[in-house]
């Protein structure tokens, strides 16, 4: 069973480092953003209470967060651990963690405002079908369009400057004295985010002592 919980700043990469590590050692990816825009786009009413702090970039209420962890984590459907990526965000969420759940480590993906700021704002969606883009490193075929779908490529709701400095100052504020929560029980590796995917994906694996991805053939 391994227990892992993902931490950094939006456009860290979370959500596809903890996809690999679940997708290679079977663990559940459980984005606690995931649910809540699953919520928001089919209008349950969930999807009604929590859309306003989204579209704002601010936290959603810690008492609707803990409650949607508490029974994502209650299905049980993790039979060789998770990735929990997005919560904790804030000392209370990571003490309501710590009260209810062990974890074998803390993964932080360390990277500098400037660095997020480049990469968040090239972040683009397909309306159609979903796949995600990041026009700094993949660029679609024809502009604005998806190369799987041809559906329309558009910025996530929350990926405007104006949420993403509010989201940037709000993580400085809440999250880092979670992670320095964390930290002081030794549970925290803390890796360079800067790198390419890959470089994280094996510098998080070598810290957890983890085997590393096999290394894709060299092209004859
Ligand atoms: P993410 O995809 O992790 O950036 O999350 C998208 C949005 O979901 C955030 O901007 C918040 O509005 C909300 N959210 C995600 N995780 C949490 C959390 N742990 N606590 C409060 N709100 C959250």
């Amino acid at each position: 069973m391994r227990k892992y919980v993902i931490m950094g700043v939006q456009g860290s990469g979370k959500g596809t480092q903890a996809k690999q590590l679940a997708a290679d050692f079977d663990l559940v990816h459980i984005s606690v953003g995931d649910i809540y825009r699953w919520h928001v786009q089919y209008h349950t009413r969930l999807g009604a209470q929590v859309r306003r702090a989204m579209h704002a970039g601010e936290l959603v209420d810690d008492a609707t967060t803990e409650s949607v962890v508490r029974d994502r984590l209650a299905q049980h459907d993790w039979n060789y651990g998770f990735v929990l990526d997005g919560f904790p965000r804030n000392l209370r969420q990571a003490q309501f963690f710590l009260e209810s759940w062990d974890v074998d480590a803390v993964i932080h993906l360390d990277l500098p405002d400037s660095e997020v700021r480049r990469r968040v704002l090239a972040r683009r969606l397909c309306s159609h079908c979903g796949m995600d883009y990041n026009l700094i490193e993949q660029s679609p075929a024809r502009e604005g369009r998806c190369d799987a779908c041809g559906g329309e490529l558009v910025s996530r709701a929350d990926d405007t400057e104006e949420a993403l400095a509010s989201r940037l100052a709000d993580y400085h504020a809440k999250t880092d004295p979670a992670l320095g929560l964390f930290r002081g029980k030794e549970l925290v590796i803390s890796v360079d985010a800067r790198s390419g995917k890959a470089a994280v994906q094996r510098a998080i694996r070598e810290q957890l002592g983890l085997p590393l991805p096999a290394k894709k053939p060299a092209r004859s």
